[in-house]
């Protein structure tokens, strides 16, 4: 059989925001598709209209422009294979509802939810198949006129598929190997409702894997119990030959116990589980999200790569073109991924350092604004060294501030305990020195400034870090931060002197 070409989809419902685990599939199919130079297709999947959440479908859009991840067709996209929104599929599916019910694969049925119920309590673990499906109300057992004058009158129904009992179901997984199940498990699944005249998720999703010509199914494990049911439908349909191959990706687990990653974890411990920010429309609750929380998009990217796959080494740092180039089916795992949130946080730092200091001075600009600093009244040049003398010690750009407010602000207040331990009665002696020495340098540049101070401290025999650290205090409000002579060069000699004379008068008067 000739090599197909790779088409894979992403099929969200949109039901809300779109979960962390949702992006890490779309990824994966993402990578899938890049890396075969196949297609990746972006499909609405609104055959459920009770939990349809407006805004859903534009959330979903954003997220993946954020992220980087792009899409050949689809809702939004365009191509040859809509349209792509199941909602606008009606026609298409109702045509092929008629198909299975014309070869006999399936059958209308009457019941009522009362009826139903009524088994329900009747029959213990009562399920709707070969073994029930004679002692109710459907076409399997009415005579054909009955059920066209039922529907002529407008009965509701819906259209049940038949499924043959006792059969082996083979699924080849490409990441679980061959699945196995029996068929007498399965219940005669609602394929069609004529209530809202739409199929069902599995009628559909079936249908457009097969019109859409997609080769590979690759979803998250929750879906694996369905697709024994799909490859039935196959069957039925007479399209064994262009089924697709199914790979079903590990579920995300707790960052800690057991059990599936819920959005409670998110909230107990402190991450996201949305890739931007959600705002309910219906209770106008707020969640978090990645972006919001001032991750790099390349960041999120990297982590969710590694949750559930890996390079076959210990590599872990990968750019999206790299991760095109190794990602592969064979390396991903059948166990849960623990969701080990610190490791974003890890990942985020990482790729700050990868950016450059003029990147990184841009991305710091609005978190100046937002602390009430213009950074119209720096240079970007400035801004670039303070960022390249801080960002070692950042996960998020809008920690930079905490580690560089000095460059901006001139201390309001000295570290209480520092004081105490670093500055004593001769301090001010010292430092009025100390202001002398600064006063007389011919160049203030960080080497030669930090050559004469400490030659000076040395010279005179002080107590080198009683020195520098009360000099440290005086400039940056305490005894933390970058190399003291990379400070006072950004700084410059006169606030340096200034900021001296300050801490002189103010720690004296404490
Ligand atoms: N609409 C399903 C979802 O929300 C699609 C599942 C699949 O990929 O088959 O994930």
């Amino acid at each position: 059989m000739a090599e197909r070409k790779v088409r894979v989809r992403f099929a969200p419902s949109p039901t809300g925001p779109l979960h962390i685990g949702g992006v890490r599939t779309a990824l994966y199919n993402y990578l899938f598709a890049r890396q075969h130079g196949g297609d990746f297709i972006f499909r609405i999947e609104d055959t459920d209209s009770n939990r349809f959440v407006p805004g859903a479908e534009q959330y979903i859009l954003e997220s993946f422009k954020w992220l980087g991840v792009t899409f050949d067709e689809g809702v939004s996209f365009g191509g040859n294979y809509g349209p792509y929104r199941q909602s606008e599929r009606r026609d298409i599916y109702k045509k092929y509802v008629q198909v299975l019910l014309d070869n006999g694969k399936a059958y209308i049925a009457f019941d009522t939810p009362q009826e139903l119920e009524a088994k329900r309590t009747e029959i213990a673990n009562f399920q709707y198949d070969a073994s029930t499906r004679l002692q109710m109300r459907n076409s399997l057992v009415m005579p054909k006129e009955e059920v066209e004058a039922l529907i002529a009158e407008g009965k509701q129904y819906v259209v049940r598929f038949r499924i043959e009992p006792n059969e082996e179901v083979h699924v080849h997984d490409l990441i679980r190997g061959e699945v196995v199940i029996n068929s007498s498990v399965l219940d005669d699944k609602v394929l069609y409702k004529s209530a809202d005249q739409l199929p069902t998720y599995h009628l559909a999703n079936i249908v457009d894997d097969h019109l859409m010509e997609v080769s590979h199914v690759i979803r998250g494990e929750e879906w694996l119990p369905s697709a024994p049911l799909h490859v039935l439908l196959y069957r039925a349909f007479g399209w064994e030959e262009s089924m697709p191959q199914f790979a079903h990706l590990p579920l995300l687990l707790k960052p800690e116990g057991n059990g599936k990653l819920s959005k409670r974890d998110g909230d107990r411990l402190g991450f996201p589980v949305f890739p931007l920010e959600w705002h309910d429309p219906k209770s106008g609750e707020i969640s978090s999200g990645y972006r919001e929380a001032g991750y790099l998009p390349e960041a999120v990217i990297n982590f969710l790569a590694l949750l559930g796959w890996n390079p076959g080494n210990d590599q872990e740092l990968m750019s999206m073109d790299e991760l095109i180039q190794l990602f592969s089916l064979d390396h991903c795992s059948k166990a849960g991924a623990k969701f080990d949130y610190k490791k974003g946080t890890w990942f985020n730092h990482e790729y700050i350092l990868r950016k450059s200091d003029e990147e990184l001075a841009q991305l710091f600009k609005p978190v100046l604004t937002a602390q009430g600093v213009n950074p119209a009244d720096y240079s970007d040049l400035y801004l670039t060294k303070v960022v390249s003398l801080v960002k070692g010690r950042v996960n998020f750009i809008k920690e930079l501030w905490d580690h560089s407010r000095f460059f901006f602000k001139a201390p309001e207040s000295y570290a209480e305990k520092d004081v105490k331990k670093r500055w004593s009665a001769e301090t001010p002696a010292i430092m009025e020195e100390l202001i002398a020495l600064i006063e007389d340098l011919e160049s203030f540049e960080s080497k030669a400034a930090e050559e004469q101070v400490i030659g000076w401290i040395t010279a005179k025999g002080y107590h080198m870090g009683n020195v520098m650290n009360a000099f440290r205090l005086a400039v940056v409000g305490e005894c933390k931060g970058p190399h003291m002579f990379d400070i006072t060069e950004l700084l410059g000699k006169e606030e340096t002197i200034r900021r001296i004379r300050e801490a002189v008068c103010a720690i004296s008067v404490m």
